[in-house]
């Protein structure tokens, strides 16, 4: 099974993938945690991407590219039964990019899963995280822009996807267990 996730900073994308990736045996592709692994062990990649990531803007469409091949390449011999899609595509250019790449790989989306959540309960959500895992894109400030990036940018995606996919809207609001019940209901059959 391959699922493209999507949802707005602070639905949860991360917890959720990593139960799906558990229970349905996908590799979890997460651009955004790639990229915090390589500011973390300071990289040059990671040195070359920490201050856009702190803007809350989008890293180049080139760095991101370039992380997934690499991470779809290490994971060939790992026998995963798919692909979960974490982060991106985040633009209309990665979402045709993607394309190309699944059709050249002869892979096909099954699912296209949207994690809904009301903007006030994000802030509440992010704030929350900041204290457990201290990300530092996690503050006021860069949640409003990483917002309104998603609004203009990713959001409109679901759209794009939605003329030859399924898409399943799931509501994220509640505790983990909840959505994630609702999560597998909703992929129920695929
Ligand atoms: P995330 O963990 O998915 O919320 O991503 C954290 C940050 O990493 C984002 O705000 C972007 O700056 C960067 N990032 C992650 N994935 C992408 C992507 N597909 N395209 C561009 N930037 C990304």
């Amino acid at each position: 099974m391959n699922i493209i996730l999507f949802g707005p900073p602070g639905a949860g994308k991360g917890t959720q993938a990593k139960m799906l990736c558990e229970k349905y045996n996908l590799l979890h592709l997460s651009t955004g945690e790639i990229l915090r692994n390589e500011i973390k062990q300071n990289t040059e990649l990671g040195k070359s991407v920490k201050e856009v990531i702190e803007s809350g803007k989008l890293v180049s469409d080139e760095i991101i590219i370039k992380i997934l091949n690499l991470a779809m390449d290490n994971s060939r011999q790992d026998n995963l039964s798919g692909y979960l899609f974490d982060g991106f595509p985040r633009n209309i250019d990665q979402a045709n990019l993607l394309s190309s790449l699944l059709e050249s790989l002869k892979i096909k989306i099954d699912c296209i899963l949207l994690i809904e959540v009301d903007e006030p309960i994000l802030l509440e959500r992010i704030l929350s995280r900041k204290m457990v895992e201290d990300r530092s894109d996690d503050n006021k400030e860069i949640l409003a822009s990483r917002i309104q990036v998603y609004s203009q940018e990713t959001e409109p995606l679901i759209e794009y996807f939605s003329a030859n996919h399924v898409v399943k809207k799931v509501d994220g609001v509640g505790e983990i267990h909840e959505v994630n019940q609702r999560i597998n209901n909703a992929l129920e059959g695929f």
